[in-house]
């Protein structure tokens, strides 16, 4: 685990089957962005990031623990990433994109899963 994983992740693909199967077509960059969402549906002017719990410190869930050793390493490392963070979502804002985070967990669970597509078709399709 030396480096975050950035694109094609499990989770990023999981979400994007759901899409797809649901008629759903998206893309995975818009160059006129500022940073680079997961999934974008630029229609829609839709950002959709994937985050890993763990890299991402998802609030409340048990995958985003504080590894035991080199706590400082860690945390300056999620520091970062809830940084950049921050700023994507700010920076998409700006330009009038609506920007949505949907966390690695939340797609374990089917019934969440299939929610979250709903959500997406329905702004999609608005
Ligand atoms: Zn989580």
């Amino acid at each position: 685990m030396s480096r975050v994983p950035s694109r094609n992740s499990a989770p990023e693909i999981c979400l994007r089957q759901a899409l797809f199967a649901q008629g759903l077509r998206y893309r995975l960059n818009a160059k006129s962005l500022p940073c680079k969402p997961d999934i974008v549906f630029p229609s829609a002017r839709l950002a959709i990031f994937v985050h890993g719990c763990f890299w991402h410190q998802h609030d409340m869930c048990p995958k985003a623990r504080m590894p035991k050793t080199r706590t400082d390493f860690w945390a300056e490392k999620f520091r970062r990433n809830k940084n950049r963070d921050t700023r994507n979502i700010r920076e998409l804002r700006e330009v009038e994109w609506t920007a949505v985070i949907v966390w690695e967990c939340e797609l374990k669970r089917p019934n969440r899963l299939a929610e979250i597509v709903m959500e997406t078709a329905t702004f999609v399709r608005r």
